[in-house]
């Protein structure tokens, strides 16, 4: 089998690609906006394995890189929810456009199977949780939550019209090494900055479920095996939560710190656009006999672990 990953290079691609390379060929495209290299270095001298520098918006290299594939995975676009405030072309272009390039180049290239990294904000704000896949109407509220929606309704047309077959994943927050971005990588910088005080947006409630990266890895590879519909689409994240608070005081106590003031900014959300609230059901990944091995708040301890012991 031959496997195409945009976004290889990345912090949940990366892990996907140590799971995809003992099942096949790897090609991995990236152009290291937010990925790095040393992530995947160790694999560039092995055969069967190939790594693509270059943009999804440059579609003649894509459609060179991508021709002879088998299965794309499409893990890259801007992983930061909270900038489409300050930028508001950016989810378009690296969140939809994106898409829309890979889609247009498999179908010109007669490959038929794409799995998809999405994202519990295309919820939004709901009216009851736990939020079930079916859950509608789907009202993200951040351009980013915006650009996943709308990738989803890219993927499920092209399946539609050019008999495609798609997975669908929601992702939960993942946490794990090599995160590059998200709430335990930004606390770890304050509080290199200040030891004294952590800095937290909003009130500190905001509660999410929190998954481990190679739980992740290893949902979207059993939903992709297990499941065989047109567009699958599944929740994949813990059932339970943890709140910002707790992840500082864990973090605060993992660094041997002591006497830190928890200074919060106030208000029930962390910025325009963050969803405080998240839980998520995720009885169809049950159904089909797969749990992630870590609660949420043993994936936010192993992630901190990690994290700090590359430091
Ligand atoms: P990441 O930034 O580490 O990975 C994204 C990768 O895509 C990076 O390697 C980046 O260089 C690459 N990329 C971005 N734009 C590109 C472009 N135009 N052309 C080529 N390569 C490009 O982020 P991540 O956390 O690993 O996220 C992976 C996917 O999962 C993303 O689609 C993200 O939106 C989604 N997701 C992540 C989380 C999370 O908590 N980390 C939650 C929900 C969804």
């Amino acid at each position: 089998m031959r496997y195409f990953i945009a976004g290889g290079a990345g912090f949940i691609g990366s892990h996907l690609v140590d799971s995809l390379v003992s099942m096949g060929e790897v090609t991995v495209y990236d152009n290291l906006s937010s990925g790095k290299q040393e992530f995947i270095q160790h694999y560039l001298k092995r055969d069967g394995f190939r790594f693509v520098k270059a943009d999804l918006l440059d579609r003649d290299r894509l459609a060179g890189a991508i021709k002879d594939s088998d299965i794309v995975f499409h893990m890259a676009a801007n992983p930061e929810v909270r900038t489409g405030r300050f930028d508001t072309e950016l989810d378009l272009k690296q969140g939809t456009i994106t898409t829309y390039n890979v889609l247009e180049t498999m179908r010109l290239h007669g490959i038929k199977r794409i799995v998809f990294a999405s994202s519990s904000t295309v919820y939004g704000e709901t009216a009851g949780q736990p939020i079930p896949e079916d859950y509608g109407p789907l009202q993200p509220i951040s351009l980013y939550g915006a650009s996943k929606l709308a990738s989803e309704g890219l993927i499920t047309a092209f399946c539609h019209l050019f008999g495609m077959q798609a997975w669908i994943f929601r992702f939960a927050n993942v946490v794990g090494d090599r995160a590059t971005h998200g709430v335990i990588f930004d606390f770890i910088n304050k509080l290199k900055q200040n030891p004294e005080e952590l800095e937290i947006l909003g009130d500190g409630t905001q509660k999410k479920p929190y998954i481990y990266v190679r739980d992740c890895v290893d949902g979207i590879l059993y939903g992709f095996q297990h499941s065989d519909g047109q567009a699958n689409v599944f929740n994949l994240g813990n059932r339970d939560t943890t709140s910002v608070t707790t992840i500082g005081r864990m973090l605060i106590e993992s660094l041997g710190l002591t006497n830190v003031r928890l200074k919060y900014t106030g208000g029930n959300r962390g910025w325009p656009g963050d969803v405080p609230q998240v839980r998520l059901d995720t009885t169809r990944m049950e159904k089909l006999g797969w749990k992630p091995k870590y609660t949420s708040d043993e994936a936010v301890r192993l992630a901190i672990k990690e994290i700090l012991g590359k430091i």
